[in-house]
């Protein structure tokens, strides 16, 4: 495992490959990060790593703790990463840290996007695109300033603010504090003091302005859907807030509560939803899918561990997989598939009240709706019958489907970018349950053991399992025939309900799958899984880039919605 003078390493690498005409400043971070006594303020350095545990990006900021204010001095991906969403993950998980310390905002600087200053048309698209992801986070540029006031030839940055989510405006006195700090901090050795002053007074607006949005509508709610085009008796959605309590707050744990509230949030205000808050079911349902052994266990050792002293299994069977350790903690490895998916306090009870929202919206079905997306978090998809793993603790789609069975055939379609291992192995020997899933090809993606193509099921359910693994890169093309495969093994098997494991992690840019789905695609597997027309449960797995979240719930969701209204 990497030691932190190792990553900090690995961060200098990728600093100087980035910020060439600085690199020197690479030197000194490990001092920022070992002083901040010395220099007024705390650097904080975030680091993302790929599956093998290199570092693949990092973010610098400081923590200004008199203004309590924070500066976003760098942040850098790898030479060899493929962009996209990582840029977003490290933003996001910046903006995280920073909400979680206190902080009331975050500063940073970008190079202008005014082609009069920046001529080379190379830089300017850079710098326009910086501007635009910005943007995108609501964070622009504060304007009547003479903070661009350039030192030397080359043109001076803007100043941005991003409130991490806080309601009162930046004032003109805080404002010219942070000013007073950041320049201070960044230009003392180049400017003079009377230089900081003429800028610090220069700030006069009270609230400070800010510009007016250019490459992103300003974020309006989505209009309310005109009259027709939402049905009587239309989708409905389930989520429960019980899920909060289970936050690992470990690095690079990116199933994180904010997910389920951003798709809360949006598919709230596409108004194409009815809601409602699910019903306790009792654990029956749940050992039907469980090994009883294996939930007795969950539930036990959740309740017996200290508040934030979670378990990492560390320990796994392989010689004599039917003798138990008689620790409880270490036992762990005896029913986990990976080192990643901790135990703490409130897993189980996260993990139940996640089952509780999948039976709520399957009971919906049973009642006639079309449409019920269970908004479940910890996801499901990877717990098989005695193992949890891969976040996920009980299987939620695969309770529900249990739970749906008892009135005639089911197909679940597991769309996560993940093999759903878990959900094949509940149903590895059943013919009255159809498993499907298409995922990231075990070669490169996780779980790795698991999503072969030979993997048919067992006994009365030979031939009643197929995976559908992708190569790295898959698109929508390669993807959305492949679903068509899918949808018409579901359409010969005539189910009475479908089941749909969806995960928002097959999207460009997610950090942890590799394909390339599009907004549009997801509009269009909405449309296609509606048009089987067979009453559809959703049940949310993965899917950890907040932004692809926000784009797909409501790209699938209006997918979905138009099938119904065309029936
Ligand atoms: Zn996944």
């Amino acid at each position: 495992m990497a030691t932190d003078a190792d990553k900090i390493r690995q961060v200098q690498e990728i600093f100087r490959s980035n910020f060439s005409s600085i690199a020197s400043y690479a030197d000194k971070i490990p001092d920022l990060l070992d002083n901040p006594f010395t220099y007024g303020y705390r650097t904080i350095l975030l680091v993302s790593q790929g599956t093998d545990r290199r570092v693949t990006g990092f973010s610098l900021f400081l923590h200004f703790p008199e203004i309590k204010s924070s500066l976003l001095d760098f942040i850098a991906i790898g030479p060899k990463i493929k962009g996209g969403g990582l840029g977003s993950a490290l933003y996001e998980a910046t903006r995280d840290m920073l909400q979680r310390l206190g902080s009331r905002g975050l500063y940073m600087e970008a190079l202008p996007d005014d082609p009069t200053l920046v001529r080379d048309p190379v830089v300017l698209k850079e710098n326009r695109e910086r501007l635009k992801f910005y943007e995108y986070y609501g964070v622009y540029p504060i304007v009547g300033t003479a903070y661009e006031t350039p030192i030397d030839e080359s043109p001076a940055p803007y100043l941005f603010f991003d409130p991490l989510g806080r309601k009162q405006p930046l004032g003109r006195r805080e404002c010219r504090a942070a000013v007073r700090l950041i320049l201070q901090r960044k230009y003392s050795q180049v400017v003079s003091p009377e230089y900081i002053e003429m800028v610090v007074r220069s700030i006069k607006d009270d609230p400070v302005r800010f510009r007016e949005p250019r490459y992103h509508r300003i974020e309006t709610p989505t209009p309310a859907p005109m009259r027709g085009e939402r049905l009587q008796r239309g989708m409905v959605l389930v989520s429960s807030t019980i899920h909060r309590i289970h936050h690992v707050r470990e690095r690079g744990y990116v199933e994180r509560p904010a997910r389920i509230e951003i798709l809360d949030q949006v598919l709230t205000d596409t108004q194409l939803f009815d809601r409602i808050t699910p019903k306790s079911h009792g654990e029956k349902v749940v050992r039907e899918v469980h090994d009883p052994d294996f939930v007795n266990y969950l539930k036990t050792v959740c309740e017996k561990l200290a508040p934030s002293r979670p378990v990492y299994p560390y320990v796994f069977p392989i010689r004599r997989p039917e003798r138990k350790p008689k620790e409880l903690a270490v036992r762990a490895g005896y029913y986990c598939i990976d080192t990643f998916t901790p135990l703490d306090q409130n897993a189980y009870i996260a993990a139940r009240a996640a089952v509780d929202v999948a039976l709520s919206a399957a009971e919906e079905l049973q009642e006639g709706r079309p449409v019920a997306y269970a908004l479940c978090r910890p996801p499901g998809h990877h717990a098989g019958r005695r193992v949890f793993g891969g976040f996920c603790y009980f299987n939620n789609a695969a309770i529900a489907a249990q739970w749906l069975s008892r009135e005639g055939k089911v197909a679940i379609l597991d769309i996560d970018f993940h093999h759903g291992n878990g959900t094949q192995d509940i149903f590895w020997t059943r013919a009255d349950v159809l498993t499907l899933s298409i995922h990231g090809h075990p070669n490169v993606a996780y779980p790795y053991f698991s999503g072969f193509t030979d993997e048919i099921g067992e006994g009365f359910g030979r031939g009643f399992n197929k995976n559908f693994p992708l190569p790295e890169n898959a698109g929508d093309q390669l993807y959305l025939d492949t679903l068509d495969r899918a949808l018409e093994l579901i359409h010969r098997f005539k189910p009475v309900f479908v089941v749909l494991s969806l995960g928002y992690d097959t999207m460009t840019g997610d950090p942890t799958g590799s394909f390339a789905l599009s907004v549009r695609a997801f509009r269009t597997i909405g449309s296609r899984v509606a048009a089987l027309h067979r009453p559809l449960l959703i049940v949310q797995e993965g899917g950890y880039s907040l932004r692809n979240l926000r784009r797909g719930s409501t790209a699938i969701f209006r997918g979905i919605n138009k099938m119904l209204l065309e029936e």
